[in-house]
């Protein structure tokens, strides 16, 4: 079936607009090739000449015609992202964060997407098992990258467990195309102790080096494990001496390989070295923090961005009294920061709280998965000061709104207090601590 692409806006000032294409309208063709989804979009608009075909909604057909630079956007975007449906998992990992969140939540957040569209678009990782052979040479052949992958493991039999998808060991095939074809990609694994740990680990790192320098990162992050995880697959955590050996195998092996190919290509979560107590690494060894999302590097870049600020701040008297709620894997750098920047602001009073997560599980460490009903039941009667600090990755992107549904209104009510949300870097969370008094 034909498939249609309603235009959902138009960006004021664009080609688009300038032609009098306006929301409601279909685009029909470009260049007389009809349109599967946002990866025949992406290809086919960077011409610069372009026929478009587009449908007003009385049914009448403009055919434009159109001269840009190369690579100019239309200024078009569409009502459906993809434009195509989203594709789903065909998974059932026995680590999937999904299958352990509670009931009740929002529909969108047990929505399991494993879209390789959504991997080009916004970064989200894939795990190649719903992926055609046409939809992987549509990536070759348009060269969309990079393309991020859950690895896991690169032994089939153990990543069609993990995965508990049969075709799982041989969708791992996918990589050698997209390598073959020049693609940039990043690679994930999840650790589950026990199962891709140890052996296999060392296995796994082994046989990703053969996809440098195309492959051009890997992160390792720990599984995260809720409370909710009955009736699925036992998983155990990872404790402080497991942590320690999983940095030694992934320092050993950076080493080796950076002397090989002057990278270090696989990266060890933060949480890792929060679990070891050790330190995290110099910012050289991120090799540019290419996996950000995905926790690594993320301490090591505030740290640093902070050091930079501070060094530049003179230091007054200025009196303050405001709190700090971050999670578990945070407070201690936190910790360090306020106490530092205190040594310049000697009158600012920071009242830093660690938020234990007890909606998922005190094993879930990170300050994007605490809710606002965490932080209503551990702040209430807390000397807070006169405004709250909070981290933006606690809110839904973009909204005012936190993972639990609970709103920063509510928040501010509950706690009686006003409350601030510092963006992400280190600069950010100085200006709010230092200003606004
Ligand atoms: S790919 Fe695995 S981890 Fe991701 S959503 Fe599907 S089942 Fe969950």
């Amino acid at each position: 079936m034909k498939k249609e692409h309603i235009i959902r806006s138009v960006e004021e000032g664009s080609i688009a607009w300038e032609l009098g294409i306006e929301a409601g309208d279909k685009l029909i063709s470009i260049n007389d090739n009809e349109i599967e989804d946002v990866f025949d979009y992406h290809f086919l608009v960077n011409d610069e000449e372009l026929i478009v075909l587009i449908e007003k909604p009385d049914g009448e057909q403009w055919e434009l015609e159109i001269e840009k630079d190369y690579e100019e956007d239309l200024g078009i975007s569409f009502e459906q992202g993809l434009m195509d449906e989203y594709r789903s998992c065909r998974n059932k990992c026995m680590f999937c964060f999904i299958d352990q969140m509670p009931k009740g939540m929002r529909d969108t957040l047990y929505f399991k997407d494993d879209d390789s569209r959504l991997s080009f678009l916004q970064g989200n990782y894939i795990t190649l098992t719903n992926m055609s052979d046409d939809d992987v040479r549509r990536i070759v052949k348009y060269h969309l990258e990079p393309i991020n992958i859950s690895i896991h493991t690169t032994n089939p039999e153990l990543r069609c467990k993990m995965l508990h998808n049969r075709f799982a060991g041989e969708a791992l095939k996918k990589v050698d195309i997209l390598y073959e074809g020049g693609i940039t990609m990043n690679g994930q694994i999840v650790l589950c102790k026990g199962e891709n740990d140890g052996e296999e680990l060392e296995r796994s790192i082994r046989d990703m080096t053969k996809y440098l320098p195309y492959l051009q990162s890997v992160s390792v992050v720990p599984v995260g494990l809720t409370k909710y995880r009955e009736g699925l697959y036992p998983l155990e955590s990872f404790e402080k001496e497991d942590a320690k050996k999983v940095l030694e195998t992934i320092h050993k092996w950076q080493k080796k390989i950076y002397e090989e190919h002057g990278t270090h290509f696989i990266h060890a979560g933060d949480e890792w070295y929060i679990l070891a107590e050790e330190e995290v690494p110099e910012e050289e060894r991120y090799d540019g923090y290419l996996q950000l999302e995905n926790g690594v590097g993320m301490l090591r870049l505030l740290q640093n961005e902070f050091e930079e600020e501070f060094d530049t701040l003179v230091g007054d008297d200025r009196r303050r009294e405001i709190s700090l709620a971050t999670g578990v894997l945070a407070y201690p750098y936190l910790k360090r920061m306020v106490e530092r920047l205190q040594t310049k602001y000697p009158n600012i009073t920071v009242h830093l709280y660690k938020i234990i997560n007890n909606f998922f599980g005190e094993k879930i460490t990170v300050a994007g998965l605490i809710t606002g009903q965490d932080l209503i039941g551990q702040l209430k009667g807390q000397p807070l000061g006169d405004t709250l600090l909070l981290p933006c990755s606690m809110l839904r992107d973009g909204e005012e709104v936190l993972l639990d549904d609970v709103t920063l209104t509510d928040l501010k009510e509950s706690l009686q207090v006003d409350i601030d949300i510092v963006k992400s870097s280190g600069q950010d969370l100085i200006e709010a601590i230092i200003n606004n008094i």
